[in-house]
This record gives C-alpha cells, sequence and structure tokens, in this order.
C-alpha cells in the first residue's frame, strides 16, 4: 500500500483502466480512482474498451471513459482495477504491459493472477471500490459528491445490493460515509435497477423460459442466443441479475448462464459463448471456471468459450454429478 501511494505521488500521467463488459464495480472504481488523481492534479487517461452499459451512464464524469488509447500519450503508470489477469482490459492488454513502466493491480478476485509490479489485492474487500476507497483515503483526497456516487454505486451493484456473500461491514461503512458526503440511495436505485428497456422485460421472459435444471435438481442453466436478443430488441448488457434468478431456485447450487456473443456463430456448428457461473456458497465456482479458461470469485465467476451449444450445455450439466 505504501509503494503504492507513493508512486501515485511521483506519477505525472496515469492510465487507469478497469475490465472489458464493465458491471458497476469495473466503471464506479475507474471513475473514483480517475477523479481522485485529478484532484492532485495527475494528467490521467480513464479507459474502458467495451461502451458503458445504459445503466451507467448516469454516473458522474462518465463521458471521461475513452475505449481506445490515442498512440501518443505516454505513461508512468497504470492502475488495472477489478481485473484477475491483464486479458481482461482487452486487446490493448499487451501494449499496455508493454510500454508502461509501472502497473498497479488492485483488484478483489480470488483467481487474481498476481500481474502487475505493485498489487493491492484483497479477496475479503467487497468490490474494486472498497481498495479504492482506502487508497483515495490514503491520498488525503477529500470525497466529492461525484467520488462518493461511483463508490456507492461499484459497492451497491458488486454486493447485489447488500445481499451477496462478498457483503461485509466496510460495504455499510464506506456506503454510510458515501450518503454523508451527499448520495442519495434512493436516487441511485432509481438509475441502477428502476429505469429497464421494455426490451429487457421482454429477454428476462424468454431467459426465464430458458431456465433447465440437472436430474439431481442441483444446478440450473439459462440460455440467452442472439435470436432472444433479436427478437426482443434487447442489449446484450441487459442481461446483468438474470442469473440470479436461476441461482435463486431451491436446492440449486451452481446455476450457469450461457450467453451466446454477437458474431459468434460459427460455420461449423460452433458459437461464441460467455458463460457465467454463480454458487449458494457451498462450492467454488472460481475453481470450476478456472478449470474452462476463466475465472473470478468463489461464488460468481465466468469463463469464455467457443463450442457447440449442445456440447457444452452436457458438459455443464456433466458438473452437476460433483456437486
Ligand atoms: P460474469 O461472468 O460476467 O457474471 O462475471 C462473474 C465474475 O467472474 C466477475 O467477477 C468477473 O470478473 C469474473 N469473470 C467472468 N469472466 C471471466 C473470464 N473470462 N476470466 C476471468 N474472470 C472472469
Ligand atoms: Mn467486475
Ligand atoms: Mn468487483
Amino acid at each position: 500500500m505504501n509503494k503504492i501511494i507513493s508512486q501515485l505521488k511521483k506519477s505525472k500521467n496515469i492510465f487507469v483502466a478497469s475490465h472489458i463488459n464493465p458491471d458497476g464495480d469495473a466503471i464506479g472504481s475507474l471513475i473514483a480512482m480517475g477523479l481522485g488523481l485529478d484532484w492532485l492534479k495527475k494528467s490521467v487517461t480513464f479507459y474502458n474498451e467495451s461502451s458503458i452499459p445504459a445503466v451507467y451512464r448516469f454516473l458522474p464524469e462518465i463521458n471521461r471513459i475513452v475505449q481506445k488509447l490515442d498512440g501518443k500519450s505516454e505513461y508512468d503508470t497504470a492502475i488495472i482495477l477489478d481485473c484477475s489477469d491483464i486479458k481482461r482490459i482487452g486487446d490493448d492488454a499487451f501494449s499496455i504491459m508493454e510500454n508502461i513502466q509501472l502497473v498497479i493491480n488492485i483488484d478483489h478476485h480470488i483467481t487474481n493472477t498476481q500481474f502487475g509490479h505493485y498489487k493491492l489485492i484483497n479477496t475479503s474487500a467487497c468490490a474494486t471500490a472498497e481498495l479504492v476507497y482506502n487508497i483515495i483515503q490514503s491520498l488525503d483526497v477529500p470525497i466529492n459528491m461525484a467520488i462518493a456516487t461511483s463508490i456507492y454505486t461499484a459497492i451497491l451493484t458488486d454486493t447485489g445490493s447488500f445481499r451477496f456473500s462478498n457483503t461485509n461491514i466496510s460495504a455499510f461503512k464506506i456506503c454510510e460515509e458515501m450518503i454523508k458526503v451527499g448520495v442519495e440511495p434512493y436516487y441511485i436505485a432509481k438509475n441502477v435497477y428502476g429505469k429497464y428497456s421494455a426490451g429487457r422485460l421482454k429477454l428476462l421472459n424468454l431467459a426465464l423460459n430458458s431456465i433447465e435444471i440437472s436430474y439431481n435438481g442441483k444446478l440450473s442453466i439459462m440460455t440467452l442466443t442472439q435470436n432472444m436478443f433479436k427478437r426482443t430488441g434487447a442489449y446484450d448488457d441487459d442481461i446483468d441479475g438474470f442469473i440470479n434468478y436461476a441461482r435463486s431456485i431451491e436446492h440449486v447450487k451452481v446455476a450457469a448462464l450461457i450467453h451466446e456473443q454477437s458474431n459468434g456463430k460459427k460455420k461449423s456448428g460452433c458459437g461464441k459463448f460467455h458463460v457465467s457461473l454463480r454458487s449458494d456458497g457451498t462450492v467454488d465456482v472460481a475453481k470450476i471456471a478456472t478449470s474452462f479458461g476463466g475465472g473470478g470469485h468463489y461464488t460468481a465467476s465466468g469463463f469464455s468459450i467457443e463450442a457447440n451449444l449442445a456440447d457444452l450445455k452436457v458438459n455443464i450439466f456433466k458438473l452437476a454429478e460433483d456437486l
């Protein structure tokens, strides 16, 4: 921690990034960290390779996030947030690691590969935003409304509104402090959970209908094909939270959500899929995701795969035998 603080104090041009297909923690941590460094008069680039999901576009300074590197800027330090692996930044990961001398890895994933020169990895943290909050405090940066809104939203969403197993006392303490700064919980909740498109709800209907349960009742699979997105007019980033329905079924220990990627169709009957996994807390799904080349947390993980959908389902259902 001390090394990170002194490095940030002496840095001038800082590159801050978080993972592709960002969630509330990836975006909130990115904005909070970036704005904190802004206050210290650093030149800061806020970077995320993906477009910002509609629900997070209300966040302050959201337009500071760029999707492309300009190729001209020279950075002395990179801060990589909420990424278990440097590759999670996306296609520019390699050039970032090649061209930036000092990389700081700030994360809370159990599968973190320990990349980078300085690390702040705490798997007990409720969100990467908790660690960003600690850094901002150590830098003596005052928490303004924009930083508070970003941190609050990150913690709210990463803990599933204080319901998931990563919910800890810091989640409440930090959010209480953010409310004291001026954050209105109702305003954030309305934006994050109260402005869904009709297409998203129609897609949820199809998603619920797609749920299949293993013979022993311990594993459920929800499937979303690109055809379903076309039929409902929903977007790929509209599926946040869907998997929790498959997870909340009585007796289900592990839920999988198979999401066919756009441009994923392959000639050979194969497609590109992202698979999200969630457990009820009795099964380590980070381990399962790692065995498929992905990663994540004990109770929430994911991986990407090229496969035939029917075969993929068979392979996932096989997992039920060991549950
Ligand atoms: P998701 O599958 O997007 O719902 O993500 C669940 C958790 O697993 C998040 O904490 C992700 O950061 C992590 N995760 C998802 N996909 C991958 C992947 N391909 N590699 C490493 N971690 C992943
Ligand atoms: Mn994340
Ligand atoms: Mn996170």
